[in-house]
């Protein structure tokens, strides 16, 4: 059932928003980021011309994605207000939701990230959405 599924990816896009969302999480004020000046948006600086890394191809969710979070020509899917990605963790791409660089290593449980992101990943190929 569809809705089953739907309701079980947002269960897990909350279990991997509890892993990354910890205290001393380097994220929260990375220096490879930085919008005081000439803005620069770390990791993600490749969002615009990867289109969100998005592996499955489906062109038409890609520009509904891009029209509902308004891509952006420089910074892609990325908020250079609150200098963090827009979109949602359950419509993340799973590159984007895998991503950890060295400084995030140190802090995340990667086998529990690595299990639940199959999990979503999988949910999303049955029901046919980007992933
Ligand atoms: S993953 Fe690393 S480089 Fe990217 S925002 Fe977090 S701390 Fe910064
Ligand atoms: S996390 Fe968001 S802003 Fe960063 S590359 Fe992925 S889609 Fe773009």
């Amino acid at each position: 059932m569809i809705h089953q599924d739907i309701a079980k990816l947002f269960k897990l896009s909350n279990e991997l928003d509890t892993i990354f969302n910890i205290e001393n999480n380097p994220c929260k004020n990375c220096s490879e980021r930085d919008n005081s000046s000439i803005v620069n948006i770390g990791c993600c600086a490749e969002c615009v011309v990867e289109e969100g890394y998005f592996e499955s191809n489906n062109k038409y969710q890609i520009k509904l994605l891009k029209l509902i979070y308004r891509f952006n020509h420089i910074y892609g899917f990325f908020d250079i207000k609150y200098m963090n990605c827009k979109l949602p963790r359950y419509i993340r791409s799973r590159k984007c939701s895998w991503y950890m660089c060295d400084k995030l290593k140190m802090y995340i449980d990667a086998k529990k990230r690595n299990t639940i992101i199959n999990e979503m990943t999988n949910i999303k190929k049955k029901i046919g959405i980007l992933w």
